[in-house]
């Protein structure tokens, strides 16, 4: 089975996270996408709201896709955060799969990975999606750094660039404006129902 992995904070999911996912699922022929959202934040301030509201709203947003599930592995109370340690954990739990990491080139350009080469020897794949705002000479400068073996597991996936971004979600909803349609139907009924980042009504 071809996996594909895609990690986030998830807080919230919002649309472009499931676009991303479908693209890379249908460009690379994946057979599932995990979902697995962190529990420890390296690279960004924590996480706003809890774990269990993250993954109920990721739950919410994947419901209608059979192709997506979610994955705690990254939510144990041991785990690190760091996906050098992550991957390991998934090689164990799924024996024998292709494993193809999913991100946005923001991921890559903007922080410096903990032990990089080691998270691509535990993968088949990393493929990268465009990130508005992320210049190309920023991502080709990290990937040049990679050991030719590996690089050559890296791709850039041919999709367009998406405006959304989980802080341009929280900032809307800080103001007291609407962010449906922004996130899936699920999430925003969600995001009301339980009075989710500092919305009053
Ligand atoms: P925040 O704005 O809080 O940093 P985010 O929108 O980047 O959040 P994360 O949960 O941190 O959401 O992202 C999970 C993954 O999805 C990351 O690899 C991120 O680069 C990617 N991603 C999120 N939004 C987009 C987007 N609009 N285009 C491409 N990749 C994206």
């Amino acid at each position: 089975m071809k996996l594909g992995i895609f990690g986030g904070t998830f807080d919230p999911i919002h649309n472009a996270h499931l676009f991303l996912a479908e693209s890379a699922r249908l460009l690379e022929g994946l057979d599932r996408v995990l979902f697995v959202p962190t529990r420890v934040q390296h690279y960004r301030n924590a996480a706003q709201v809890s774990a269990e509201h993250r993954c109920a709203m990721v739950l919410g947003a994947i419901a209608t896709n059979p192709k997506f599930k979610l994955d705690d592995t990254d939510l144990r109370p041991d785990a690190t955060g760091y996906t050098a340690d992550l991957l390991p954990r998934l090689r164990e739990r799924y024996p024998g799969d292709s494993l193809t990491f999913i991100i946005g080139a923001d991921s890559l350009a903007n922080s410096t990975w903990e032990r990089f080469d080691t998270v691509l020897e535990h993968l088949d794949r990393f493929v990268i999606a465009p990130r508005p705002g992320v210049r190309a000479e920023a991502l080709q400068r990290v990937i040049a750094a990679v050991p030719k073996n590996l690089r050559e597991r890296i791709a850039t996936l041919n999709m367009p660039e998406l405006p959304e971004s989980a802080t341009l979600i929280r900032t809307l909803l800080s103001q007291g404006r609407s962010v449906r349609y922004l996130v899936p139907e699920a999430v925003w009924q969600y995001i009301v129902a339980q009075k989710l980042y500092g919305i009053t009504e």
